[in-house]
């Protein structure tokens, strides 16, 4: 079932300045989104605009199939977590999740008992009576989420709520948020500019640039099949060359032809090729699909990172678990279902 809907939603702030053009997207119930794109890209602006905080231009919101793009926002069935969590610092974990609650004239034993489950959901068992300035970072966020949660909202809306975490911290988080959003079965929409943690936690995600939404789907859908160079570029690392359609399910690039699992594209149109780093593997000249010379090679742990480069100057980036020679000549083989080719120009064309 559909919670939101945007309709052809555009936002002209008022200095001029277009930060959304005619935004098209529908939430479905009990899922988590993102909303991932680059700095400026319109994230933001969008979650102010569900919660009404900031109104459309032009466009309609729905929600539960009801207009409401000129609903106060404190009518509507949402919370918003935000990037500084925007804590009351003067009172406790008690009184800061018993809020809303409390502004409602809730009888005290309901709000003590909603209190305690909503601590519980966080895994805070234990902390209502500690002070604010007390707590880590991660138990603020904690503390937010408990928060937003204790009227059972139909949607959380995060803006960048994990951003002011530390790296290990926020993986932790992203488990946890993703586990809080399968038990409460409630609606998340997360805006992040991190695109592995948009990948690591989303159902679906809705990927931002310039205020349009360049492609929305599942991550392995978006890590797959980008529909152009911006998501691309923007999710995860890629090798993009200039190549030629053939015919259905071979494609011509770096002077040669390759089997792949493309279709429906027009023979002789210009496309661009992509292909992951991981999705390459290094082998001998005579068993390589491309034969590259390596440039340059890094160690990060769980991986190695190799550059090369082929006869016609095009860079290759190879992510491989076995190290290889600097400046030895090397075979790349990959399957076609790891050529994935996009039409060339696409990202402006359709949008
Ligand atoms: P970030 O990740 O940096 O928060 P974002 O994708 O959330 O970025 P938004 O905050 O939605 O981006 O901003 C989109 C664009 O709109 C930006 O170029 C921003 O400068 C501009 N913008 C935001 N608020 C206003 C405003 N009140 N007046 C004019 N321009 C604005």
């Amino acid at each position: 079932m559909n919670i939101i809907e945007l309709k052809h939603v555009t936002k002209k702030y008022d200095d001029g300045f277009v930060a959304l053009k005619d935004i098209n997207l529908t939430i479905e119930s009990g899922k988590f989104y993102s909303l991932l794109g680059p700095s400026g890209s319109g994230k933001t602006t969008i979650l102010r605009i569900i919660a009404g905080f900031s109104s459309a231009t032009s466009g309609q919101i729905l929600f539960d199939g009801k207009d409401i793009t000129n609903l106060d926002a404190a009518k509507r069935h949402l919370n918003t977590v935000f990037q500084n969590y925007a804590l009351f610092p003067h009172l406790d974990v008690y009184e800061n999740v018993a809020f809303a609650l409390k502004l409602k004239k809730k009888p005290e034993k309901e709000i003590k008992a909603a209190v305690k489950e909503a601590l519980h959901t966080v895994r805070l068992d234990g902390y209502a009576n500690r002070e604010i300035s007390e707590l880590s970072g991660g138990q603020q966020q904690r503390v937010a989420i408990a928060r937003a949660i204790i009227n059972k909202p139909k949607v959380l809306l995060l803006d960048e709520s994990l951003s002011a975490l530390d790296k290990r911290l926020r993986k932790e988080m992203q488990f946890e948020l993703r586990a809080i959003q399968k038990k409460l079965g409630i609606t998340f929409i997360f805006v992040t500019h991190d695109q592995e943690e948009a990948l690591a936690m989303s159902d679906e995600i809705f990927v931002l640039n310039e205020g349009t939404i360049q492609q929305s789907g599942t991550p392995v859908d978006i890590y797959d099949e980008p529909v152009n160079d911006f998501v691309a570029r923007f999710i995860g690392d890629s090798n993009i060359v200039p190549g030629k359609m053939i015919q259905d399910y071979e494609v011509e690039f770096v002077n040669k032809r390759f089997e792949c699992a493309d279709a429906g594209i027009n023979p002789r149109e210009k496309v661009e090729v992509v292909l992951r780093p991981e999705d390459l593997d290094i082998v001998s000249p005579e068993k390589g699909k491309l034969v590259v010379t390596v440039e340059s090679q890094l160690f990060l742990g769980d991986h190695f990172e190799i550059k090369a480069h082929d006869g016609d100057e095009n860079e290759w980036l190879i992510h491989s678990t076995n190290p290889t020679e600097v400046g030895k000549e090397v075979g790349l083989y990959f399957d076609p279902e790891d050529i994935h080719v996009m039409r060339f120009g696409e990202s402006e064309a359709e949008f």
